[in-house]
């Protein structure tokens, strides 16, 4: 049973879009507290593959599991997200009119887990805990600045915070470094190290150095055509034959 100890696990996951399948037959499984990239060439699936773990497409065949019980196939979007899988999409969303604590905060007032409203105060402990994301995502002494006068790195390592502040079981991170500068690359990186080991997480990303980086000897997912192409540590992958033909052309 490879499903055994995965915090998720795709299973024979197809997806058509007008008899095209974005997926075909995807069977796939992230270990609990793992940091799992994934690349592939433009039009590999890689997309759809997050859209079906957060139930924004439904596939036509396959379940997928999370946590070994849920069937996410079988569940809303709403559902996912609390049951515990935040993503994050390439360009940054965040309340711009609102400062960086505010946006913290109102994250973690609408996680319907922590009660159901806006309109609470936080207590001394959920103070903390946002002092204590705000470290973790290199904005510790901007929490009174205005979102949208951020950065744009930063704006991303605020949006990485508020899905944080939901406590989430699994991330899934959407080319977390496109359009960042080379120092907020390496911050990201050194971000991505402290999550480690303490959520599960997926990692999309085009940027070779990046996951060269992030991935560290762990596994490396390669889609192609829907399905995966190759799997293993980057050296692995990098060599495989199949994997060089699909990135440099046929
Ligand atoms: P990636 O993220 O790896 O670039 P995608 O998951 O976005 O790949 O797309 C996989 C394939 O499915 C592409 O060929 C794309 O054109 C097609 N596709 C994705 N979404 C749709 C859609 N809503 N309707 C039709 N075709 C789609």
């Amino acid at each position: 049973d490879t499903s055994h100890g995965a915090i998720l696990y795709l299973e024979d996951i197809t997806v058509s879009f007008d008899g095209f399948r974005a997926l075909n037959k995807l069977s796939l499984d992230i270990s609990d507290g793992e940091l799992r990239c994934i690349i592939g060439p433009n039009g590999a699936g890689k997309t759809t593959m997050m859209d079906v773990i957060t139930g924004k497409t439904r596939p036509d065949s396959g379940t997928a599991y999370f946590g070994q019980t849920l069937d996410l196939t079988r569940m809303s979007e709403v559902q996912i997200a609390h049951a515990g899988i935040g993503r994050k999409f390439q360009r940054p969303t965040v309340f711009e009119q609102h400062t960086v604590f505010e946006n913290l905060e109102m994250a973690m007032k609408m996680d319907k887990r922590v009660r159901p409203t806006l309109f609470f105060r936080i207590s001394g402990e959920q103070r903390d805990r946002i002092r204590e994301v705000l470290a973790l995502i290199r904005l510790e002494g901007h929490e009174r600045r205005l979102a949208g006068l951020l950065s744009h790195g930063q704006k991303q390592w605020l949006e990485i915070g508020m899905l944080l502040m939901q406590e989430p079981r699994l991330l899934l991170l959407d080319e977390p470094v496109a359009g960042m500068s080379d120092a907020e690359t390496e911050r990201t990186a050194e971000l991505l190290d402290d999550l480690r080991g303490k959520h599960s997480i997926v990692v999309v990303e085009h940027d070779m150095a990046f996951v060269n980086h992030i991935a560290r000897g762990g596994k490396v997912t390669v889609l192609h055509e829907g399905s995966v192409l190759a799997q293993g540590s980057m050296r692995e992958v990098q060599a495989d034959e199949r994997v060089i033909e699909v990135y440099l052309g046929r």
